[in-house]
């Protein structure tokens, strides 16, 4: 067992906080309030090669691996959350699936230009009526020819409003039972007549990436968009959540990174009773809390990344660290909130921003609830989520 980083992972990791703080930092405040979109800086990212790392040479990547891409996000979700997203939407889900489950075409198409950010990606599951429960999704594509026509809609989609191009998973047999054999997974584009898309505003955090709706009216698709074979959709989406899970994993350990960061400045700085604050062995409890959760997160976390680059599938192991860095994430903030005291309440600091922030990560890619029944059921031997190796 090694804990060591290589150099290269040691040399993406200063690149990445150099490049959090230059560029990250000095805006976040400010595009937080006024929920800006920096699209300049997610392309800047891109050209630095962060949302390549875990992508091999021949598709434009740089192939670092899946524990240089949970550093590169750890680095960037510290400086600012929302840009999280970006790892999943230009590198884990969208492209990844495509480069796992496509065809030649549709990865020469479409990968290189998603993780240079030359095309904005989607990962589409969710829907109105079906979110945890993806089975259970009613949006459906019917055979025509040589084509598949979709209706319906999805709902909570990160880069909706920008999108060019991503996955999109829909019923192609809605009577067959067990109903998740019945799911496929196309690739859809934003020109394709009959695809409309929505804004859905003011979110509780993460302002400053875009999320919406995607509505199919009659939405044509040609046959050759399918990805994977028709009615393998539900394995492809459960397998993309296994790499998901690493990138909101390491987006949630970065947030957690901040809230400690933020919290033993200011327990240096404020004094109360004639103290510093940090001399109250209440709070001392807390910021010993925050370090030790956050440290066995992203142990947890580059464990999970360790078995993805030697591709063994980590189903458990990626759901545990999701499960943990989530749970120490929100509790991090809530941390971080009361050492603030009433300043933790307003907007002049950052960990307003970083508790509303921290939120999601207990929602997107499985819930907490559902991450947690994952595990127990394993644990239990009523569902194996781990593999041996
Ligand atoms: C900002 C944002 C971005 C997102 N981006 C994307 C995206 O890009 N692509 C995408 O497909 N989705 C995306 N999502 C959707 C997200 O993945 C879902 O919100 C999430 O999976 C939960 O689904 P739901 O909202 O339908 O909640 P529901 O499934 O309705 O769950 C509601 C509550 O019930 C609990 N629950 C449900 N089933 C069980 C069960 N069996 N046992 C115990 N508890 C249960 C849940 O934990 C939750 O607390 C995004 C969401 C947000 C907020």
């Amino acid at each position: 067992m090694n804990f060591f980083l290589t150099e290269e992972q040691k040399a993406v990791r200063r690149l990445a906080r150099d490049f959090a703080e230059k560029e990250i930092l000095p805006v976040v405040a400010e595009d937080d309030c006024s929920h800006r979109f920096q699209r300049e800086i997610v392309l800047k990212m891109a050209d630095h090669g962060f949302f390549g790392a875990a992508f091999p040479e021949k598709y434009g990547g740089s192939n670092l691996g899946f524990i240089a891409h949970a550093i590169i996000v750890e680095e960037i979700s510290r400086a600012e959350s929302s840009l999280r997203h970006f790892f999943n939407m230009q590198a884990l889900t969208c492209p990844l699936t495509i480069l796992n489950w496509g065809t030649e075409k549709q990865k020469e198409k479409y990968v290189q230009k998603l993780i240079r950010c030359e095309l904005f990606g989607v990962n589409a599951m969710t829907e109105p009526n079906a979110g945890s429960d993806v089975a259970s999704i009613q949006t459906t594509a019917t055979e025509d020819g040589d084509s598949f026509v979709i209706n319906g809609s999805k709902m909570w989609i990160s880069n909706a409003p920008i999108m060019d191009a991503g996955v999109v998973y829909v019923k192609t047999d809605p009577r067959i039972v067990p109903k998740h054999k019945g799911i496929s997974c196309f690739i859809v584009e934003k020109e394709m007549a009959g695809l409309t898309r929505k804004e859905i505003k003011d979110k509780l955090g993460h302002h400053c990436a875009p999320t919406g709706e995607l509505i199919f009216v009659n939405c044509r698709v040609p046959r050759e968009n399918l990805v994977g074979k028709l009615g393998q959709g539900f394995n492809i989406a459960m397998n993309a959540l296994d790499y998901g899970r690493i990138s909101v994993a390491a987006g949630a350990v970065g947030v957690a990174q901040a809230c400690i960061d933020e919290s033993i400045r200011y327990c240096n700085e404020r004094e109360a009773f004639g103290k510093k604050i940090g001399e109250f062995q209440m709070n001392q409890q807390k910021i010993a809390d925050m370090i030790a959760g956050t440290e066995a997160a992203r142990i947890l976390l580059y464990k999970a990344a360790f078995l993805a680059d030697n591709k063994v599938r980590n189903t458990l192991e990626s759901t545990i660290a999701k499960h943990v860095a989530s749970e120490t994430c929100v509790r991090a903030a809530r941390f971080a909130v009361e050492i603030f005291g009433g300043y933790g309440y307003s907007e002049e600091y950052p960990v307003a921003r970083l508790y509303r922030d921290a939120i999601l990560y207990q929602t997107g890619e499985g819930s907490s609830n559902i991450t947690s029944m994952i595990i127990a059921l394993d644990g239990l031997g009523w569902k194996r989520a781990k593999v041996d190796y």
